[in-house]
This record gives C-alpha cells, sequence and structure tokens, in this order.
C-alpha cells in the first residue's frame, strides 16, 4: 500500500507552478522511484518509464466515442488534458504474464518446488485518474483479501506512489460521475495534481505523499486557486453525457436475465475480449504449466483471461457458456450486478474504456439502458 492515508483538506494544499512540474519528478526520481508517465505508443497513451524530469508530455488530447480513440492537440497545451488510455494502473500490480512459481528436479531427482517473486522496482505513477484510483481499489479487495493474499500482486503494489491529476475534460465515453469515482480523485493517491492554467494546486493523500509535498517546498494554494480547482472538477463532472441509471444494478439486471436484449447484442459482439483487457477491474485468469524442453523443470504461469473466452466457460466435461449470449450476459451481470455480493459495489468504475475500445462499438451504458427500461422479465 501507498503507507498510511491522511488526506489534507484543500485549504492545505500547495502550489506547484507550471515551469516548475518537473522538480515534482525529480525529487520523486532522487527518492528512487522509476517514474511512470503518460507516453504516446502505437496512436494511444500509455504510462511509461519517463526519460527525463521534464519528459512529460504536452498538449495531448485523446477523443473517444464508441470504437473510436484518436489522440488531437489540446488548443490550451496542458499537461494532462487526456481523459485516460488504454491501460490503467492494472498491468502494474496484476500482470499480463507472470511465473507463480517453479519446480525441477535436483540432483537426485527429486522435485524442488520454489515460488517465483517478481523484481519490483519502486514506481511513481504520474498522471492517474480518479477512475483508476477506485478500480485499484477493487483490484486490492479482490487481490489483498485475508487469508487469500496474492504475494505477487501485494509485492507489485506496495511499491507504488500514486500522483493522481483532476480530469479537466473527460472523454465523451467517460461516466464516472454516475458511478461516484470521478472525475476529481477523493481517495487513494499520494499526492493530486488540479492543472489550471498557472500551475497544480496539489494535495498530499498519504504520509509518504505529505513527505514529498513538503520536500517540494511550495507556496501554499491561494482560496482563489482551490475555489478554481473545486469548480474544475464541478464542470468536469457536468460535462458527462452518459451514465448509468442506478450505482446498484443487481436486482434490475438479475431480474432480466432472458431478456431479448442479450439476444440482440450477441449478434453483434465478436466475444474478442478487448472490454475485459481495457478494463481496469477485471480480474480474471488463467493458469497452466510451461515445461522445459528437457524435461527437468516447469514454471506455472498465470495470464490474463477473459470470460468472453471460449475456454473460459468450459467445466469438467461441458462449457457453461456455449455462446455469446452466455458470455455477453455473464460480463455485465458480473460486473454490474453479482459483484455487489462480493465487494459491496458494482464493479465497474465509468472509465468507459470497454466502449472506447470494442470494435464493434457496444457501449455498456447503451445496453444497460435498453435492458433496464422495458418491463420485460423472466
Ligand atoms: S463487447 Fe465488444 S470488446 Fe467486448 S467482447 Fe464483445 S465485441 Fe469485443
Ligand atoms: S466496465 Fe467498462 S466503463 Fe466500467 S470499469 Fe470496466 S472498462 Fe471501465
Amino acid at each position: 500500500m501507498s503507507s498510511q492515508p491522511v488526506f489534507s483538506q484543500p485549504e492545505e494544499a500547495g502550489f506547484l507552478p507550471i515551469a516548475q512540474l518537473s522538480l515534482l519528478v525529480t525529487k520523486l526520481m532522487a527518492l528512487g522511484y522509476r517514474c511512470l508517465g503518460p507516453t504516446v505508443e502505437n496512436g494511444a497513451i500509455v504510462m511509461r518509464e519517463l526519460d527525463a524530469p521534464d519528459g512529460l508530455p504536452r498538449g495531448l488530447q485523446a477523443a473517444q466515442a464508441p470504437g473510436r480513440y484518436q489522440l488531437t492537440r489540446d488548443p490550451l497545451n496542458r499537461y494532462f488534458a487526456w481523459a485516460n488510455g488504454p491501460q490503467a494502473i492494472k498491468p502494474l500490480a496484476f500482470s499480463p504474464e507472470e511465473s507463480l512459481w517453479r519446480v525441477e528436479r535436483d540432483a537426485a531427482g527429486a522435485l524442488q518446488f520454489a515460488p517465483v517473486l517478481p523484481a519490483t522496482p519502486a514506481q511513481a505513477i504520474i498522471g492517474v485518474r480518479a477512475c483508476d484510483l477506485a478500480a485499484l481499489a477493487l483490484q486490492d479487495a479482490h487481490f489483498l483479501q485475508e487469508g487469500r493474499r496474492d504475494a505477487h500482486y501485494a509485492q507489485r503494489r506496495e511499491q507504488l506512489f500514486l500522483v493522481a491529476v483532476q480530469c479537466a475534460e473527460p472523454g465523451a465515453t467517460c461516466f464516472c460521475a454516475s458511478t461516484g469515482d470521478g472525475p476529481t480523485p477523493t481517495v487513494g493517491y499520494d499526492l493530486a495534481l488540479t492543472e489550471l492554467a498557472e500551475g497544480f494546486v496539489t494535495l498530499a493523500g498519504t504520509v509518504k505523499g505529505q513527505e514529498v509535498l513538503n520536500a517540494l517546498g511550495l507556496a501554499p494554494a491561494t482560496p482563489q486557486q482551490i475555489e478554481a480547482a473545486r469548480q474544475q472538477g464541478q464542470t468536469a463532472a457536468a460535462s458527462q453525457t452518459r451514465s448509468l441509471p442506478s450505482r446498484n444494478l443487481r436486482d434490475a439486471l438479475m431480474s432480466r436475465l432472458e431478456h431479448p436484449r442479450w439476444d440482440e447484442v450477441a449478434t453483434r459482439c465478436l466475444a474478442c475480449g478487448n472490454c475485459t483487457a481495457v478494463c481496469p477491474t477485471c480480474f480474471c485468469h488463467a493458469e497452466s504449466d510451461v515445461p522445459a524442453l528437457d524435461g527437468q523443470a516447469s514454471q506455472h504461469v498465470r495470464m490474463w483471461d477473459s470470460c468472453f473466452g471460449e475456454s473460459h466457460g468450459h467445466l469438467h466435461g461441458f462449457n457453461v457458456r456455449p455462446d455469446i449470449r452466455s458470455r455477453y450476459r455473464q460480463w455485465l451481470t458480473h460486473k454490474l450486478a453479482t459483484w455487489h455480493d462480493q465487494y459491496g459495489r458494482s464493479g465497474c468504475v465509468g472509465c468507459g474504456r470497454c466502449i472506447a475500445w470494442c470494435p464493434a462499438e457496444i457501449d455498456l451504458t447503451e445496453e444497460v439502458a435498453a435492458l433496464t427500461r422495458s418491463e420485460v422479465k423472466p
């Protein structure tokens, strides 16, 4: 974890002038953090290691719509005007592919088992969104359950230092205001920045964050700057055009398991699994053993998996989800309905990634609206 939460109040915020953003990165690097920030790769924004303290790009935006993600220029040349990219923090804590343990024969021919734990540097991620923080809290709830703590996840997670930013301009696919997870970061960060024209209103959320904030020696943010930051968050929330009708759709969806809309969406869905790959809360995975060619050792490997895959529904002798209708229904009802039974809230943080990255332009907010507006019941 990122040390104890202390969440400083807005009136305790510091103000980081725009020209001094690199000072924050310099400080984090000096503390031994590998610093990751937004980087353009294959036409999208991803988090990659920064070469230098002044390596954060300016003026990037991402236009998003169902099945569409396109980088554009921000006319205001801000650092964090882009809403999000195809991946949140998930791959940095829950690795897409890793060995969990290995087994090999010793000189006497006996099998020796040993865990394979990842080498994890301390990593600071700059540009984390409120929805990403909410998604990470859900991943924590899954992987760090008492009695079932996942050592690989825990080791990476403990090394993260999270610098969150308020979304000034949510993407057209975002609906975090309706899920209650954004666009202003309120929990889960070490530091939180709100970008204004002249600089950043900066708050600490943990002891570690407060130490970095103190070390920066910032002037206090003025009441006008704090008010501008608050208003920017409100305006961003009000600008979102998509929404879910409720934060708890459990009964509404579970009472419509035979709704004809599941058949309709199944004719469009390609079962490609893009939505689960980009979703920051999906945690399904598959495990397999990869033997060495000489037969003397084997790795037990975990890889991300998707409930849209045909093999994901295999039980002994039959498949519980043999068609796309049942797989789409499983995904949506787990995410928005039965997640409440497991983790006490919905599994959707409103990031909109599954909408932008769906090649069939399927929009879960539209599907939920269609499923819940009619009175068709089982
Ligand atoms: S909903 Fe879209 S992204 Fe998800 S499996 Fe179907 S086609 Fe792929
Ligand atoms: S279901 Fe879609 S909108 Fe919700 S958290 Fe996952 S990717 Fe984001």
